[in-house]
């Protein structure tokens, strides 16, 4: 309300950042050079029975921009004229989801090797002020807000987002030019609307429309752009002057932010290949702090040896295809304050097990604080955290319980990184190397 109110004064309008909605260029195979063996069978097949039908079909978004950077897509997301229903028609195994923003994902195959491809009907552009005449008051409760499909919040965000447009809408409501290009699979051409084709020859990311507002309208947007930033940094990409610039001062805006999507995109941040990246372009832009105080954090210890190498091993594991668990990059971050906790414990004469026990509650009280829905993450690094004194009984029983434990190999993973940056002896960590890779009969000596 109250900025509301102050941009009034400055004369700015309230959130009007509609786009520009471009004009159409379709952009040939013999520019946009997109390798065919890049592009996923599945989301190939989604395309087609789309188009079959008589709808429009596009691979979209994300893995358009990858495919045109020679990049591997890590997912693939398909944008379509048909809606929810009318796609869950087409396929056999189809699933409606979402209410604030309603997708179908189509699953192929089973278990560890499914894949999902996301169908998102093209959306229309309605700003801000548009919306609110749909809601028409802003203080409406979410129970009146349930027959309509696009609403805002006082703050302009968007509470829900289900009205169908034309593609050029759909493209203009996107957060980077690089980010909203349609590629259609069978005719071979990339359909762009911002000169995406450009910016991607010029290494720039560039927000579409007017930046400040499109953060206002989706503070979100701030931690996208630095995770493209770092991502692609190492093909050369520059965010533009334009979409940098407000970066900073648009910051404040992420307090409207639910934590748990803030927790979310950190973690894409620190998760997806590009952590110590992200950390260098965390301090050029000047936004080591106000994202999450986590992130904070790892910004302010990211040069501390043991952190250091956390950060590192999970982009090499990103990088090798491996999966990487939150809670191990999370339990690093954080091992500092448990140690010290826990040499204050013992101090005071506490057992060992009970000492790093209650340090940990402390670390979790003052660091992670409430975020629901993690109490698998939580149970995760107590468990890494709770096993390293374990590591130190090397007789009787002990070692052949602690290798069974379901999350020993995270455990153990630990204690090297610990070992490997002089906290404890190598010796310790090349022992239990040993014993975890010996056959059974060479344990028992
Ligand atoms: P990644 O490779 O990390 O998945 P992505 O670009 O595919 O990157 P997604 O979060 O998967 O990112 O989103 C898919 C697409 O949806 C984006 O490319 C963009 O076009 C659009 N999009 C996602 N989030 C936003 C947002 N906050 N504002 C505007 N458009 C968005
Ligand atoms: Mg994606």
């Amino acid at each position: 309300m109250i900025k509301r109110f102050i941009n009034k004064l400055l004369g700015k309008p309230a959130a009007s950042v509609r786009p520009s909605f471009g004009k159409r260029v379709e952009v040939p195979a013999s520019v946009h050079k997109i390798n065919p063996k890049l592009v996923d069978e599945r989301a190939v097949n989604v395309v087609l029975t789309l188009k079959k039908a008589g709808f429009e079909a596009y691979i979209v978004g994300g893995a358009v921009r990858d495919l045109i950077l020679g990049l591997k897509p890590k997912d693939f997301d398909v944008a379509t004229t048909a809606t929810p229903e009318q796609v869950k028609s087409l396929f056999r195994r189809a699933f409606i989801i979402g209410r604030r923003f309603r997708i179908v994902h189509v699953v192929y195959g089973r278990g560890r090797e499914h894949e999902v491809i996301e169908v998102s009907t093209f959306r229309a552009y309605l700003d801000a002020s548009a919306a609110e005449q749909v809601n028409g008051n802003e203080k409406t409760s979410r129970r009146a807000l349930e027959g309509v499909q696009h609403a805002v919040d006082a703050s302009g965000r968007v509470l829900r987002d289900n009205v169908w447009g034309p593609q050029e809408e759909d493209a203009a409501r996107r957060d980077f030019t690089l980010n909203a290009m349609y590629y259609d699979p069978e005719r071979e051409i990339v359909v762009d609307y911002h000169k995406g084709m450009q910016d991607a020859q010029k290494r720039t990311i560039r927000m579409i429309g007017d930046a400040a507002g499109r953060y206002r309208e989706d503070p979100v947007r701030i931690i996208r752009a630095v995770r493209f930033a770092a991502k692609l940094n190492k093909l050369d990409f520059q965010l533009d002057k334009a979409t940098a610039s407000p970066l900073q001062e648009c910051l404040p805006l992420l307090a409207d932010v639910p934590q748990s999507r803030l927790f979310d995109e950190m973690l894409k941040l620190l998760q997806t290949g590009h952590a110590v990246a992200t950390i260098e372009q965390l301090r050029a832009l000047g936004l080591h702090k106000g994202i999450y105080p986590l992130l904070s954090l790892a910004v302010e210890r990211a040069d501390d040896p043991f952190v250091r190498s956390s950060l590192q091993d999970t982009d090499r594991r990103v990088g090798e295809g491996k999966p990487v668990a939150p809670s191990f990059l999370l339990a690093s971050l954080l091992w500092q304050d448990v140690r010290e906790a826990w040499a204050r414990k013992t101090a005071k004469g506490k057992p060992p097990f009970v000492g790093l026990q209650e340090a940990i509650d402390e670390v979790f009280d003052a660091r992670i604080g409430d975020v629901s829905g993690r109490g698998k993450l939580a149970a995760d690094m107590r468990e890494i955290w709770m096993m390293q004194p374990r590591f130190e009984k090397r007789t009787g029983n002990s070692p052949f319980s602690l290798i069974a434990q379901l999350r020993f190999r995270a455990g153990f993973d630990f204690l090297r990184l610990r070992a490997a940056n002089g906290e404890i002896d190598e010796a310790l960590a090349e022992w239990w190397q040993a014993f975890s890779t010996a056959p059974d009969y060479e344990r028992d000596d």
